[in-house]
């Protein structure tokens, strides 16, 4: 079933300001009542006029639990749904014609005089029909792309902070991070190119330099370490410094993981590949709740 959610303004700016996550948490397990290709629409309350308007379409690719400790202390809820990053789109919201006629339109009952407010709590997600996702999917073929909502390139991000080059970061996000607040910028370009290389050397001695997913280690034969610290929630889209959020790959299973957007689940610790296959951790390890 597609989806309709209630993205709250702060919410959503958070998002843009942080590094568009191209995925959601709720702690309601209908999010995940979504079939893998179908869309889940988010609309907001535009703060300038008070005026509803879609901002999202995220094509389902993946559907996954939330660690345990993460889930409670970033109040994200335990489920989190994945959007294909080839597909989903985010849609300008100035500028755009109100939503809330077509909204109210649609075949669920709002029973509050404020769209919003019958949003609120476990209503936040509400299943829409192929009809209603038609209907959205005809307002949104009229909607300007919003711009903010731009990718950085996590692998390059991650190589560079890895080797310690403040300057090439500097560079990359310049180029690459158009709608990214002042303070996380801050952020990326110091901060987290120290802690990315402190968390690769706590994750090289934690797996003797192994890498989680395969148990490959270039320490042996070859007395170097090559495995490279992987945000598992992509810091470049608004993931969180943690260990919870850090695991040790080597640099092929890092490559692929990127290419392919591999997302990662907690409730079995296996990345989801493409086909909706899965594949297990050898060593989840540290990763285990
Ligand atoms: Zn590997
Ligand atoms: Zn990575």
């Amino acid at each position: 079933m597609p989806l309709l959610y209630f993205w709250r303004w702060d919410h959503y700016l958070r998002d843009l300001r942080y590094g568009v996550g191209y995925h959601l948490n709720q702690k309601a397990k209908k999010l995940h009542a979504i079939e893998i290709g179908e869309s889940l629409w988010a609309f907001t309350r535009r703060p300038s006029d008070g005026a509803y308007v879609l901002v999202a379409e995220l094509v389902a690719k993946a559907k996954t639990i939330n660690h345990p400790r993460l889930a409670r202390e970033y109040r994200y809820g335990r489920h989190r749904l994945w959007g294909d990053l080839t597909q989903s789109r985010y849609f300008l919201a100035e500028g755009q014609a109100p939503v809330e006629q077509v909204i109210r339109a649609l075949s669920f009952d709002v029973r509050t005089a404020s769209l919003g407010r019958s949003f609120q709590g476990p209503g936040g997600v509400r299943t829409i029909t192929m009809a209603d996702h038609a209907m959205l999917a005809q307002v949104a073929s009229l909607l300007e792309a919003e711009p903010r909502a731009k990718l950085i390139p996590e692998d390059r991000f991650e190589a560079l902070a890895l080797a310690g080059d403040h300057d090439e970061v500097r560079r990359l996000l310049a180029d690459d991070a158009p709608g990214l607040s002042q303070e996380r910028l801050e952020y990326l370009y110091g901060p987290a190119i120290n802690r990315t290389r402190s968390w690769t050397r706590t994750l090289r001695e934690m797996y003797q330099d192994r890498c989680q997913l395969c148990g490959w280690s270039s320490l042996g034969q070859y007395r170097a370490e090559v495995c490279e610290a992987h945000h598992l929630h992509w810091l470049s889209r608004g993931g969180p410094d943690d260990l919870e959020n850090v695991m040790l790959l080597c640099p092929n299973h890092h490559r692929v993981v990127h290419r392919v957007d591999a997302v990662f689940d907690f409730s079995d610790h296996s990345f989801v590949l493409p086909g909706e296959r899965r594949q297990g951790l050898r060593e989840p390890g540290h990763l285990v709740g």
